[in-house]
């Protein structure tokens, strides 16, 4: 298989998840996660017609995707890993959609730096619904206040929320938490599923699915610059 091959395989998966749960496909936003690939390795998902990618980490986006934009303005480019202050200028220039806000501190620095620049990239918050100490994400007690703040100390328009569940837990009752915590603040837009369990993602409401590996291939993190 090719990565078209499996660019494709993963569009049907996303499709008949969606039908068979009675949801429209056209609903569900497949990210294709690029981190530790090569700008060359995006090419011929672009040629397919794959648009919306996702990165996480800020400096390798930056070194990666411009030369991509030149070719492929519609590109949609997402930051889907942590953010930290010193990086909020170089991702609100990079990104059209932060996945990762997750605290005062980054809401207000990206507020300010919007306003400086003078663009608006969409913003989810990320949310530890597993309250893992080492994860990044606002414990689901602190979501509310969150988008609270966000709204009114900053006049940010937050579109949703993110989440990562725990390595070999059920994923479920994550994905239920987001929902439930999406619903109660009126957000639409919730990030949710990957390669692993994107399908599951779907039935329970996802409208952004994150897929790397089931089309990149396995990463090979030892041969990626930190
Ligand atoms: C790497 C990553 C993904 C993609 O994971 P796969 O299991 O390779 O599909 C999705 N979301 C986030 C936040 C990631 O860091």
């Amino acid at each position: 298989m090719t990565i078209v091959d499996r660019l494709n395989a993963t569009r049907a998966a996303i499709d008949r998840a969606a039908r068979d749960c009675g949801r429209d496909p056209a609903e569900i936003a497949l990210v294709c996660v690029t981190k530790t690939f090569p700008a060359e390795a995006a090419l011929p998902l672009l040629e397919a017609g794959q648009r919306v990618f996702g990165e996480n980490r800020v400096l390798e986006a930056r070194a990666k995707w411009p030369p991509l934009r030149a070719r492929y303005p519609d590109i949609e480019l997402h930051l889907i890993g942590p953010l930290q202050s010193n990086k909020v200028k170089e991702a609100v220039e990079t990104f059209d959609v932060i996945e990762s806000v997750d605290r005062e501190k980054i809401a207000h620095a990206l507020a300010r730096e919007c306003e400086r620049q003078g663009k608006r990239p969409r913003l989810l918050i990320q949310v530890n619904t597993g309250e893992e100490p080492q994860k990044a994400g606002v414990a689901p007690k602190g979501a509310d206040g969150l988008i609270k703040f966000c709204r009114d100390e900053c006049g940010l328009s937050i579109e949703g929320l993110m989440c990562v569940p725990p390595v070999g837990e059920q994923a479920s009752p994550h994905f239920a938490l987001l929902s439930d915590i999406a619903k109660r603040n009126g957000l639409a837009v919730l990030s949710m599923g990957m390669s692993a369990d994107f399908e599951l993602a779907i039935q329970l409401g996802a409208t952004h699915v994150r897929v790397g590996s089931a089309i990149m291939g396995e990463r090979d993190y030892a041969s990626t610059a930190a």
